[in-house]
């Protein structure tokens, strides 16, 4: 049994995140995630917009959190060689009720520290031709951007495991042994770990790591979320994102480009209880599809790909970031619900001072840690200069995935990672192979061959 200064409970954008923090210190750390890949739960199925905050309700530790990361999302992202754009946000109003209401966003906007202003319908339109011409003004985030959330998550999960984190994938948390009020123990199928610290990042399952803990009791719950996707051929036509004025219950449905050229709409927000429901409906989909219609015209369903569903982790409170009352060496990293791409890098930080806290042997750094994942593997799609990437790599020439131009090289460099794709799936994850208009159709045999050679 391998004993651990810091056990983190989930592979999530969070936990990841978290593990990318504590291995600049000299801490000994594990990362246990219950299925075979990391970013499987509310993390692998999100809009990937990192907010700068406009909408985050003004004083919460969202709010905070959110803004604390948005400055650092350049250089964090050139370091995990994750595909992010800044390109601004646009929330436009349609009616003289919903101008009106630009104000009071513009208001909660600069409350939350974050620069925004109220731009006219024409110049909207400026910023984003495709956006409707109904719209009479519009409010303009300029500091919003895009990100890839699954290469995030692999990123730091990356860069953690390089820099000595113990990264187990299907490993499920099923207990926990304890002395007094601390934990002394997770256990898993494969044996149990000696933990002096644990932290609490399962998603929508953090209230039952909470309760297996015998740890303080919060309720999750899934806020489920549908979305269309649409192929580049609309989607690369998008310079920002586009939503509408959100109503009491919901932010509302976006239309936002993804890093891959492609176009997201959606998505809807139900509560529900079945977390592990990721069925889509034709009535949401339809209203999704109906809304994003109104906010850029001509929308046609020609374009669309697929359509997915994913579950918030939503909890009372939301955010429940800090140190458990029932056991001094429990912190929970839970409740994450809507924003948790957006705010990983804050949470991380503020995980890492309340582990500090707590007593936690991780204020010393680690010498000689890495900061960066390896050399960043460039891609054929959109290269400014296709020959020098064959001339560097043959494996460049030889496109296994035509939808998404994704070469043998990018393929090869995915199974070289330190955490490889095991399926067809983590390597779609990891290089948008079979993510495009065939979903696989034209190359799932020759990716299966090339995943199973490594297996
Ligand atoms: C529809 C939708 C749209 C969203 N849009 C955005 C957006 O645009 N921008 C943004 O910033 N955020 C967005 N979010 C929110 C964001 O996705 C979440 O806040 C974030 O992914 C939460 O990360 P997490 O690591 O806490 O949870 P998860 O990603 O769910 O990770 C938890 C992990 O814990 C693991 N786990 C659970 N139980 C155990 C166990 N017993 N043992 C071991 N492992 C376990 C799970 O398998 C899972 O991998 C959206 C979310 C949804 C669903």
């Amino acid at each position: 049994m391998r004993d651990y200064d810091v056990v983190i409970v989930g592979a999530g954008v969070v936990g990841c995140a978290i593990a990318r923090r504590l291995s600049f210190t000299t801490a000994r750390v594990a990362l246990l995630e219950a299925a075979t890949d990391v970013g499987e739960g509310a993390s692998k199925g999100n809009t990937g917009i990192a907010t700068s905050g406009a909408d985050c309700p003004p004083g919460s530790l969202e709010a905070e959190l959110v803004r604390r990361s948005s400055p650092g999302w350049e250089a964090l992202c050139a370091s995990l060689d994750t595909p992010f754009r800044r390109i601004g946000g646009l929330v436009l109003a349609r009616t003289a009720a919903e101008e009106a209401a630009l104000t009071g966003l513009l208001a909660q906007a600069r409350a939350n520290g974050c620069a925004a202003g109220i731009v006219s319908g024409e110049r909207a339109r400026e910023l984003e031709p495709m956006a409707t011409p109904a719209a009479r003004a519009a409010l303009h985030v300029p500091g919003d951007g895009i990100v890839d959330p699954l290469r995030l998550t692999l990123g730091y999960a990356e860069l953690a495991d390089r820099n000595g984190v113990d990264v187990r994938l299907g490993s499920p948390v099923t207990g926990f042994r304890a002395v007094g009020d601390r934990l002394t123990h997770v256990e898993t199928p494969h044996g149990a770990l000696h933990a002096t610290f644990v932290v609490n990042a399962a998603g929508i399952e953090a209230d039952t790591i909470s309760h297996l803990a015998g740890g303080e009791p919060f309720r999750t719950w899934p806020r489920q979320g549908q979305y269309w996707l649409l192929d580049r051929e609309i989607g690369a036509r998008f310079r920002a994102i586009v939503g509408g004025v959100p109503t009491a219950g919901s932010r509302g449905v976006y239309c936002v480009p993804t890093t891959h050229a492609s176009l997201l709409l959606g998505p809807t927000a139900r509560d529900g209880s079945d977390r592990a429901d990721r069925a889509v409906d034709r009535e949401s989909l339809d209203a999704v599809f109906e809304a994003a219609g109104g906010l850029v015209p001509g929308l046609d369903r020609r374009w669309a790909i697929k359509t997915f569903a994913a579950n918030r982790p939503a909890s009372e409170p939301e955010y429940r970031i800090g140190a458990d009352r029932e056991r001094a060496n429990l912190v929970h990293a839970a409740g994450i619900r809507s924003t948790g791409v957006s705010s990983s890098p804050a949470v991380a930080e503020l995980v890492h001072e309340a582990l500090a806290g707590a007593g936690a042997p991780v204020l010393d750094e680690r010498p000689g840690a890495a900061t960066a994942s390896l050399e960043p593997v460039p891609r054929l799609l959109g290269h400014p200069d296709p020959s020098a990437l064959v001339a560097r790599d043959p494996g460049y020439g030889d496109v296994v995935c035509p939808c998404e131009q994704v070469t043998a090289a990018e393929v090869d460099a995915a199974l070289r990672m330190r955490l490889p794709p095991r399926s067809v799936d983590g390597l779609r994850k990891r290089t948008h192979a079979a993510a495009g208009r065939c979903q696989g159709a034209m190359c799932l045999a020759a990716l299966v061959r090339r995943v199973e050679a490594r297996a």
